[in-house]
């Protein structure tokens, strides 16, 4: 929680009740009601209203106020902003507008071409990769953000608190209209590249064009608002952690330089097996990292049953682990789902906000007393690309049926697969470390390495890099200053090899701090039958010397220095079950090194 006095930094339990495209609802509703019920029955503070519907077939064009320039929802007879901001106020609920700013319907995108985000063969994305089964979207660069614009000026003027907005993001595959091959040429004097090649700079200059064009359009939008009412809340859906978020344009802290409220979703997903359960509390936390008023955006749904409200378990669950970690709480809940059981929906979301409002007073004003950090890299998500060839093996999983056990061996050649793949390492080992702190109660925080510039590392006892391989000169020398001063720093994989940019470093200056000599090679990956020997007792209590523990899938061969300690070994490669072991290697798997007065622990 920031240490601002604005009402958004109070602790926030927001919801969205969504009718779809049933806005007619609203014509017969009592007000006032609806708004009480909110506070009493929901226990929220805060309630979205659509200024514009975020539902099928993309339907963003058009308003729920009355406006003389845009086209109001059919079946609605009430301006629903002038009518409901008021209620919401008697009955003590702030209002937030919904502004959906990436959904839009083929007939709307056919008057307006040229706003539509382009691929690089000039097709419009929404024609080749319909939103949702139907609809385009449109590009923030384009004449669009001037339409948008007078748009959000009219939703500021209905008396709203704020106005989040659901969008732009830039597709993948995008942007190549008219407006932006024009401003990257006016900024660059260079042609959009046209191909996904991490080896060009100018991709990945484009891969920052993206971002910052998302980043600006915020910005401007934010000051279209100010510019009628200053002192309106003005947000975006900020994306999350993890390394696919380039893809769309989105960075959490390039938005956070123009929002006051940093938010993203953490829907609950059970489809995907390696959901864990606590993905709220990481989302929070990397919010909260941005140095803002953090939120975490759930789904009152069954994964994607959207009419399926979530057990009082998981809604509480999910609420607090945002709450705990410091982050406010937003369920948007589609009225399918409430209206056969209301009290089953609704008592969920009660019963969750019911404990967050409880503890009001303690939660408020709240900050980490954490001693450790876990870093979160952008440059890594967006850059990073091994440049050991060994690691892009496929690896076997020595998965044993009947008497058949699977090999696999191929070299993935393709290098947008390697660089999903890199992507996949990099989020695993960032969660996995979030988690593994979480699991065993150490409070942690996260850091940025896009706020490093503002890093403050003498709070800190213990710095974690989980395979943060790119780093900035910058951030590279704030973290040996803060081990020479007494600090610890974890650090695994690649952590440091390369710049902020991605390129390879000529010298691992991480590495060498950490003892190794500087050779590096890659373990063939391989997922079972391979083994780190421990060599030490006293690591952790219940390991004994001798003991065999499973070796990561991905592991690398380095060597190290003398006057270094080394409590666990990698064993030489078994490389068939029913095989005896093959011995200690010459290649440490953990090792720590005194660096000034603090130190630094390799793995
Ligand atoms: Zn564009």
């Amino acid at each position: 929680m920031s240490d601002s006095d604005s009402w958004w930094s109070r602790p926030l339990r927001m919801v969205r009740h969504d009718f779809l495209d049933d806005f007619a609802w609203w014509n017969t509703a009592d007000l006032r009601k609806v708004a009480r019920d909110k506070r009493q029955r929901w226990h929220a503070n805060v309630e979205w209203i659509h200024a514009t519907p975020g539902s099928w077939p993309g339907n963003a064009h058009l308003v729920t106020f009355d406006s003389e320039r845009f086209e109001k929802v059919p079946g609605l007879k009430i301006d629903l902003l002038r009518s409901y901001v008021p209620a919401a106020r008697a009955e003590g609920l702030r209002v937030v507008a919904y502004v959906n700013a990436h959904w839009y319907s083929h007939e709307f995108a056919n008057q307006h071409r040229d706003w539509e985000q382009r691929l690089a063969d000039g097709r419009a994305y929404g024609r080749v990769h319909p939103l949702y089964g139907s609809g385009t979207t449109f590009c923030p660069n384009s004449g669009w953000r001037d339409w948008l614009f007078e748009l959000l000026r009219e939703v500021a003027a209905t008396g709203v608190d704020g106005i989040f907005l659901d969008g732009p993001a830039v597709y993948p595959g995008c942007c190549y209209c008219e407006a932006c091959q024009a401003t990257y040429r006016k900024r660059f004097a260079a042609e959009l590249p046209r191909e996904e090649n991490w080896r060009d700079p100018e991709w990945r200059c484009f891969v920052r064009f993206r971002i910052h064009s998302t980043a600006q359009f915020l910005r401007d939008a934010s000051a279209a608002v100010h510019a009628r009412r200053p002192e309106v809340l003005v947000f975006m859906n900020s994306g999350g952690w993890h390394s696919g978020e380039w893809r769309v344009g989105r960075e959490p802290a390039a938005l956070a330089r123009f929002q006051p409220v940093s938010g993203a979703e953490a829907f609950f997903h059970p489809a995907r097996r390696d959901k864990s359960p606590w993905d709220g509390f990481l989302m929070a936390k990397v919010q909260l990292a941005t140095g803002r008023d953090s939120l975490v955006f759930y789904h009152h749904a069954i994964g994607a049953w959207h009419y399926e409200p979530l057990p009082e378990g998981e809604a509480v669950v999910s609420a607090t682990q945002a709450a705990a970690a410091g982050a406010g709480v937003w369920f948007g809940v589609f009225d399918p789902a409430v209206r056969p059981n209301p009290d089953r929906a609704i008592g969920s979301i009660g019963k969750a906000f019911g404990l967050l409002e409880k503890a009001d007073s303690v939660v408020a004003g709240s900050r980490s007393l954490a001693r450790v950090a876990v870093v979160q890299s952008a440059a890594t998500s967006q850059f990073y690309l091994s440049a050991l060839e060994d690691l892009y093996r496929d690896p076997a999983t020595g998965i044993e049926i009947g008497l058949l056990s699977s090999g696999g061996e191929k070299q993935e050649k393709d290098w947008r697969k390697r660089k999903t793949w890199c992507e996949g390492w990099l989020d695993e080992e960032f969660s996995g470390t979030c988690l593994a702190f979480g699991n065993e109660h150490v409070p942690f925080d996260v850091l940025l390495t896009a706020s490093s510039d503002a890093w403050s590392l003498d709070r800190y006892r213990v710095v974690v890099l989980p395979n943060t391989a790119c780093l900035s000169d910058l951030e590279q020398d704030l973290l040996l200053d803060f081990v020479r001063r007494g600090g610890t720093l974890g650090m695994s994989f690649e952590s440091g090899r390369y710049g902020a940019d991605g390129q390879l470093r000529p010298e691992w200056k991480l590495g060498l701090a950490a003892g190794l000599t500087g050779n590096v090679s890659a373990w063939r990956p391989r997922g079972y039958e391979e083994y780190v020997e421990v060599a030490v007792e006293d690591v952790l209590p219940s390991f004994r010397a001798g003991q065999l523990v499973p070796r990561p899938v991905y592991a690398l061969k380095v060597t190290v220095n003398s006057g270094v300690s080394v409590p666990l070994w990698f064993q030489n490669e078994i490389g068939h079950h029913y095989r005896a072991p093959q011995g200690r290697s010459p290649y440490p798997a953990v090792v720590v090194s005194r660096y000034g007065k603090g130190k630094i622990v390799y793995l």
